[in-house]
Parts: structure tokens; C-alpha cells; sequence
């Protein structure tokens, strides 16, 4: 694994000063800066320019209050979080996280990692991300519509289809972007489509923008085998999480002729040797908002809800961590390598922590970052996006092999970057130095702003 080079350990140090407690955004910052040592020295504009300091610093970090009353009519407050991180390559394009856990510095990670993740598409988007500490679980549909309307009577003030363009993350799917986009419409007095993602198929919405993220990872997957001539065909696989990105990655590896023996949720994680029933799954998770325990308790047979322990222990030849940052450890991967894994590929954002890749990386499983991995939900929002500007609509199957393209496009980048930087199949470096070039690049052409 690559070392910080000298000059990039002033840049990460001051970003650990500037930006105390913020650990996930100094494990994001520092995996980059540890990949892009050699780009750095072979440009020494990109220093005299401060490109790499400028870069770590988000261009504008909106923090906001989100009052909204419950159906008790009692008060309640949270807070809202918008960080426009970089516009170098478009205007800012990320999803939107509600989760007790978001401050800011989930929301300031996961918008530098989608910088290089938008620049990885080849499409013309920065990256951004943002959020609440709001807990959508167990609040009423009433609840969570006020909500989103206090959420966006705020920060509609900051988008735009040429200035930022917000989509969904963990806790935001298809519901919440009604009622922001609804809210949005209603106090902007336009139609805009394009200033939000994943919109419903009636009003704006893309085909294969539900499905992408999870159908994009395997399809990453699929490239990954491809080059030692191997397929998903019986495969077993394991799929951490049981939201968005998980149930669309269970569904290809499924169409792919690969078998899903696990997935999860935060409560624990069943077992079904036979394969994840993906109608009751969906059934359990889209209609009734459900967990993974009452799928099993459905499903019956032998088919298990294992509440203690971890998902990592089931022993499979692929792995995807499709829930949440950093739910993969070291131990998790040494386990993973005893039983037999081949591959792990990042659904989610930065699933795994920097030990375990080190592990996977030594023991020679090839390993995928969530920023090439996942980038096909955001690179179909950005189809979606294309589709909204030219008052368009694709068919699934044309937006499908698009996204397949896409993520094609981006294997090939990563490992021929990988390559050209002496680190033949390393996914991580080559992804970090792919994505940061181009970004580099338009900054320097922009001067100093
Ligand atoms: P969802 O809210 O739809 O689903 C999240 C899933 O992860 C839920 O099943 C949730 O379980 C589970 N989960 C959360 N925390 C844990 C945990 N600690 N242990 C086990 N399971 C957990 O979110 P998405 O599927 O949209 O997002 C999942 C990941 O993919 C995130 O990292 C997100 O940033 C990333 N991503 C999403 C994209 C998208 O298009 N949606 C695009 C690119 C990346 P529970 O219900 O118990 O909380």
C-alpha cells in the first residue's frame, strides 16, 4: 500500500487542524492523499497552485435548523447540512443522508469522496453532499413530509439545475425526493426537474435510477471477473444492508446466475442458504417499511435471524458492504479471507476501514472502492439529469446498458491508471488518481478561486 508522500502530509495535518473530530472526513482525505503522492510529484503546478489544499476545503458548507412539529404537535428541531465541496467539473451533485448520525463531518467525507467519485463518470458533475440528523424510522408519513418541506424551505435557496442538484442517500429514497421536490416546485413557483434525482417515473424521474447504485456495483463485479474470464455464474455472495443500494445489487448478482445467501440490517442479519427471496424481501422492506428479522420469520424453514455477530462471519467468494461507512474491520476481513473471498466491492461509501483493505490488499483480494464501485447511481442521476434538460425519457433498457457502459468505462479507467502509476490492479489507487486528475486539471485552468 502507497505511503503519504511528504508534501501531502503538511495538507492532511492541516486538515486534521482545521476540522477537528471530524474522523470520517480525515479517513476519506487521507486514503486520496495516500494514492496520489506520484501524480503530484510528476505535476509540480498542481503545488504551486495549492490544487490538493484548495481541494480538501469545501468551496461552501451550509449549516441550517430544521424546525418541524410531530404529530403530538409538540416542537422538534434538527439540523440540516448542505456541503457544496467542489464544482471544478459541473454543478454540485450528491445525495442527501437523514440519520441520527449525520453531522458534519459524515456529510464533508462523503462529499469529498463523491468529488472524485462524479469526476470517475466522465459526466459533467462536482461533487456535494448533505443531510439531517433526522431518524426517519418510526415517524408517520405526516412527520416525515413536514419534515422534508422544513428541510427544503431552506435550502432550496442553494439549488439549482446549474448549481446543485441534490438525490438520496441512506434514509432519503423515493418518498422524501417527492416532498422535497413537491416543496421545492411549490415555493420556487417552477418546474425545474432538474434540480433534484430520483424523482418518481411519472414526474421526471429516470428509468434504472432506483436500481442503479446496486446494478452499477455489480456490474463493477462483473468486470472484476471478467479479467481472470470468470462470471457470477453460481457464485455465493453476501450483501451487507437491506436499503437501496443492497436489494438492486441482490437482484443482478441473481439475474447474473450468482446466489445471495445473506443480508442484513442494524439489528442483525439472516441466513438463507437457498438464496434471498427477493419479492419477500421487497415486499417486506418497500411496502410494509419492515426488517430483516421479519423476512425470516416469513421465509421460516431453516432460514435464520442471527441477531449478534456479523455478516462477515458467512463465508462467501464475494462480498459487497452495502449499508454503511466503515462496517467492515480488520477482523471482518481476516475472516472473510479464511473462508474462501475473492472479492469485496463497495456498494456503500466507504464500508470498510483503512486496516481491512490493508488485509484484503495483502492477501491479494481484489478490492473496490465505493467510488468507482457505487458511482453508477450518481453517474444515472446525471442520465437523469441529461433526460430532464432535453425533456426526455429513455427506456430501461437504453438507460441499463448506459449505466453498464458506464461502469465498464470506469473499471477500465481504474486499472489502466492503476498500471500507468506502477500498482497493476490496484482499484484504489487507480480510481484516487483518475478521479483527482481531472479535477486537478479544470482548477488549474480556472485560476485561483
Ligand atoms: P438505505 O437507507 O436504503 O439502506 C441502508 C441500509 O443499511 C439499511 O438496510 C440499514 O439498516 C443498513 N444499515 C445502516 N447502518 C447499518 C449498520 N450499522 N449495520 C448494518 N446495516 C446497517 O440506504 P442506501 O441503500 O441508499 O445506502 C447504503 C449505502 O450506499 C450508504 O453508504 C450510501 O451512502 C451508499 N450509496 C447510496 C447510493 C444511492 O443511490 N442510494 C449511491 C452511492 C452510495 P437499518 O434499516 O437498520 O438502518
Amino acid at each position: 500500500m502507497p505511503v503519504m508522500d511528504e508534501n501531502l502530509i503538511t495538507v492532511f495535518d492541516e486538515v486534521v487542524a482545521r476540522n477537528p473530530g471530524e474522523t470520517e472526513f480525515h479517513q476519506a482525505t487521507r486514503e486520496v492523499l495516500e494514492s496520489i503522492g506520484p501524480v503530484v510529484a510528476k505535476h509540480p503546478e498542481y503545488t504551486s497552485a495549492e490544487v490538493v489544499r484548495r481541494l480538501c476545503e469545501p468551496e461552501r458548507q451550509i449549516i441550517f435548523r430544521v424546525p418541524w412539529t410531530d404529530d403530538a404537535g409538540r416542537v422538534q428541531l434538527n439540523r440540516g447540512f448542505r456541503v457544496e465541496f467542489n464544482s471544478a467539473l459541473g454543478p454540485y451533485k450528491g445525495g442527501l443522508r437523514f440519520h441520527p448520525s449525520v453531522y458534519l463531518g459524515i456529510v464533508k467525507f462523503l462529499g469529498f469522496e463523491q468529488i472524485f467519485k462524479n469526476s470517475l463518470t466522465g459526466l459533467p458533475i462536482g461533487g456535494a453532499k448533505g443531510g439531517s440528523d433526522f431518524d426517519p424510522k418510526g415517524k408517520s408519513e405526516a412527520e416525515v413530509m413536514r419534515f422534508c418541506q422544513s428541510f427544503m424551505t431552506e435550502l432550496y435557496r442553494y439549488l439549482g439545475e446549474h448549481t446543485d442538484v441534490p438525490a438520496g442517500d441512506i434514509g432519503v429514497g423515493g418518498r422524501e425526493i417527492g416532498y422535497l421536490f413537491g416543496h421545492y416546485k411549490r415555493i420556487t413557483n417552477r418546474y425545474e426537474s432538474g434540480t433534484l434525482t430520483g424523482k418518481g417515473l411519472t414526474w421526471g424521474g429516470s428509468q434504472v435510477r432506483t436500481e442503479a447504485t446496486g446494478y452499477g456495483t455489480v456490474f463493477f463485479v462483473e468486470e472484476m471477473l471478467a479479467t481472470s474470464r470468470d462470471t457470477f455464474e453460481g457464485k455465493r455472495v453476501v450483501v451487507s444492508g437491506s436499503g437501496n443500494v443492497a436489494i438492486y445489487a441482490i437482484e443482478k448478482v441473481h439475474q447474473l446466475g450468482g446466489v445471495v445467501v445473506a443480508c442484513s440490517d442494524s439489528n442483525g442479519y439472516v441466513l438463507d442458504e437457498a438464496g434471498i427471496d427477493l419479492d419477500l424481501l421487497k415486499e417486506i422492506k418497500d411496502q410494509q417499511r419492515g426488517r430483516v428479522s421479519d423476512y425470516a420469520t416469513r421465509r421460516g424453514g431453516p432460514v435464520r435471524h442471527i441477531k449478534d455477530g456479523s455478516i462477515w462471519d458467512v463465508p462467501c467468494e464475494i462480498a459487497l458492504p452495502c449499508a454503511t461507512q466503515n462496517e467492515l474491520n480488520g477482523n471482518d476481513a481476516r475472516r472473510l479471507i479464511a473462508n474462501g473471498c475473492k472479492i469485496v466491492a463497495e456498494g456503500a461509501n466507504m464500508p470498510s476501514t483503512p486496516e481491512a483493505i490493508k488485509i484484503l490488499h495483502e492477501a491479494g483480494v481484489k478490492f473496490a472502492p465505493g467510488k468507482a464501485a457505487n458511482a453508477g447511481g450518481v453517474a444515472t442521476s446525471a442520465l437523469e439529469m441529461q433526460q430532464n434538460a432535453s425533456r426526455d425519457s429513455w427506456s430501461f433498457e437504453h438507460t441499463e446498458e448506459r449505466l453498464a457502459g458506464i461502469m465498464r468505462s470506469i473499471h477500465d479507467r481504474c486499472l489502466e491508471t492503476a498500471d500507468d502509476y506502477g500498482q497493476p490492479g490496484d482499484y484504489v489507487t487507480g480510481a484516487n488518481i483518475a478521479g483527482f486528475t481531472k479535477v486537478a486539471d479544470a482548477m488549474l485552468a480556472f485560476g485561483l478561486i
